[in-house]
């Protein structure tokens, strides 16, 4: 997975989503007031409508929801063949993240496998990635 990722553009919102890999830190945006995790981060609760929001650090790790194997090299340095993944995270109930899954063979991954953040740090912007846990 060596190739430039699209850069998203930060706000206010995601900033904390996609910088925290700084710090070690998998931050989901979380309602103050009805506990519920808002993913893309948002200013206002999408249950509550309430918007006292702020990035909350959850564990950095999940499960595999769902998967496949990608073995087109859709840019010219891009290592094939790679894992995209839907990861359900463990405690941040309902937030799923569409992510690689790296640093395994792609058929040693598999649905249902526990999975720990990793991040790859590209130009100020830390993606949060995930590699099989245990
Ligand atoms: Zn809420």
């Amino acid at each position: 997975m060596t190739w430039t990722r699209s850069r998203p553009r930060l706000d206010k919102d995601n900033r904390a989503f996609w910088t925290g890999g700084a710090e070690g830190k998998l931050n989901i945006a979380k309602c103050g007031d009805c506990g519920g995790f808002i993913h893309p981060p948002r200013e206002i609760c999408r249950f509550c409508l309430s918007e006292n929001v702020a990035p909350h650090a959850v564990a950095g790790t999940g499960v595999v929801d769902t998967y496949t194997v990608n073995y087109q090299a859709w840019a010219k340095d891009m290592d094939v063949p790679f894992v995209i993944a839907r990861v359900k995270l463990d405690d941040a109930p309902g937030v799923y993240l569409t992510t690689n899954i790296v640093n395994c063979p792609v058929d040693a991954v598999d649905i249902d496998d526990p999975v720990r953040v990793v991040f790859d740090e590209q130009d100020g912007v830390w993606f949060p990635l995930f590699e099989k846990a245990g």
